[in-house]
């Protein structure tokens, strides 16, 4: 099939390869010309384990191109999927400006009947604001076509994306009419051969089953953050709680985990839009609020903990910093909590080393401005010279260090550990005072 991807980013770049990788002649465009000029020079513009082999295998062999036209992006297909960014606005609302210009852009061009499918995170309703904003321009035009609209939210995982996208747990997709249903179930197909995932539904139902599913992720971590900071309070080991209560079918171990809080460039985005879209229409959306106060409190969990352990005052204390990407395998800063830890640790008097497998490049963009930030080249040197170890993303290179030479370099023979990464008394063994999220010794 023919296929346009607008939006070349973590959903657009993975959404174009892998519908290429099935045998689809795909074209992305992107209105970053940068972005697409590093893709037409075999560049990755950004960090997707897998993504580098499939980008390149269908650019060799023709069935991946990109462009910045929205002329190329409707001469090649008469189905368009939009998976550009929905960035918050300043009142927490989902910002559609850039899902809304390519509909317009779209329909200023469109020469043929087209199906255009929403795959960006969107509130519901906006499909219909979508159709209207096509159907404007293609009237101002006086083009004799018909344009159609499709949502088909994306949940793709990043650090894991490529995987999620070809072999989905589900795919949803809402539509208006059974001539979509067919073009989308057709192009899914490869995607859909051992069971049939296809949740077909109306509209509405889909643009909303993504931010549900995101709240119900969101609120998982906040509850488990919760129970850590009781648990903290009460000498009780939470990752013991955690296998006790992931036992139970009911509840099931996935995405149990304590920690530094949820970052990234979707939950607290899609947390906070589907809070005002509550709010617009006169649902308060308390447990979602509560969540993301519970979030906001725990990404300054390690900084108190660290606070504490050096009697009320860092100034002039050194922080190796383990991990700036917001979780392992991407390079993603969005949100990251490791921004707020930073922030928090230079605003008051700290210096931080920091080592991160692949997201320096992004963290030196968002630190441009703070004072007390240096970069290392690997995990080790972060250490050189540092009073304590805090670990903030669950890189695998992380896991298992060499506790002994920690204790050996740490200054202050601390380790705080952000994830849970690690045995507390394996590591006090070895010679280090242990700090994690819930595990029993508040201090
Ligand atoms: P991103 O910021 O990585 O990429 C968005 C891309 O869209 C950018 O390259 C930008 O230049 C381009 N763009 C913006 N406006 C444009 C326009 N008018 N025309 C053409 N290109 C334009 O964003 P992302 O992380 O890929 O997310 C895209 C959407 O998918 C969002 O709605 C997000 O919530 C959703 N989503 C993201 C993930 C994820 O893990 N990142 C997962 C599921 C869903």
């Amino acid at each position: 099939m023919r296929v346009t991807v607008i939006g070349a980013g973590y959903v657009g770049l993975v959404t174009s390869a892998c519908f290429a990788d099935v045998g689809n002649d795909v074209v992305c465009i992107d209105t970053d010309s940068k972005k697409i000029e590093r893709l037409n020079h075999g560049e990755i513009p950004l960090r997707e384990p897998g993504l580098d082999v499939i980008v390149a295998r269908n650019s060799t062999a023709g069935r991946l191109k990109f462009s910045t036209s929205y002329h190329d992006a409707v001469a090649h297909a008469s189905l368009i999927f939009i998976a550009v960014g929905t960035p918050s606005s300043e009142d927490g609302s989902a910002d559609l400006s850039g899902v809304l210009s390519c509909a317009h852009a779209l329909g200023q061009k469109i020469v043929r009947d087209t199906l255009v499918v929403i795959k960006s995170t969107v509130p519901v309703g906006t499909n219909d604001q979508v159709l209207a904003a096509l159907q404007k321009e293609i009237q101002q035009c006086g083009a004799n076509v018909q344009v159609r609209t499709a949502s088909n939210p994306e949940f793709l995982k990043e650090g894991a994306a490529v995987d999620d996208f070809m072999r989905p747990d589900r795919i949803i997709v809402g539509v208006n009419d059974a001539n979509s249903t067919d073009v989308l179930r057709a192009l899914y197909l490869p995607f859909n051969r051992n069971r049939d995932r296809l949740f077909i539904m109306d509209v509405r139902s889909a643009e909303f089953t993504k931010y549900a599913a995101n709240a119900m992720l969101a609120l998982r971590i906040s509850f488990m953050n919760e129970m850590a900071n009781i648990a903290d309070r009460l000498g009780v080991d939470i990752e013991e709680v955690r296998y006790g209560i992931g036992a139970d079918p009911r509840i099931g171990p996935n995405f149990l985990y304590a920690g530094v809080g949820f970052g990234g460039s979707c939950f607290p985005k899609d947390l906070r839009a589907l809070v005002r879209l509550a709010d617009s229409i006169g649902e308060s959306a308390l447990l979602l609020r509560s969540s993301i106060q519970v979030n906001e409190r725990q990404r300054g969990i390690l900084f108190e903990k660290i606070k504490v352990f050096f009697g009320g005052n860092i100034q002039g204390k050194t922080i190796a910093l383990w991990g700036l990407a917001f979780k392992a395998n991407t390079d993603d800063m969005r949100e990251a909590p490791s921004i707020t830890l930073v922030d928090l640790l230079t605003r008051f008097g700290a210096s931080v080393r920091a080592y991160d497998p692949a997201a320096i490049d992004n963290a030196r963009q968002i630190f441009k401005t703070t004072q007390g930030i240096t970069y290392t080249a690997s995990a080790r040197e972060a250490c050189d010279g540092a009073d304590v170890l805090a670990v903030v993303t669950e890189w695998l290179e992380f896991r298992s260090p060499d506790f002994e030479w920690l204790a050996a370099t740490l200054t202050h023979k601390a380790l705080f550990d952000g994830r849970n990464l690690y045995n507390p008394a394996f590591v006090r063994a070895n010679g280090l005072q242990y700090f994690g999220v819930g595990r029993g010794h508040s201090n």
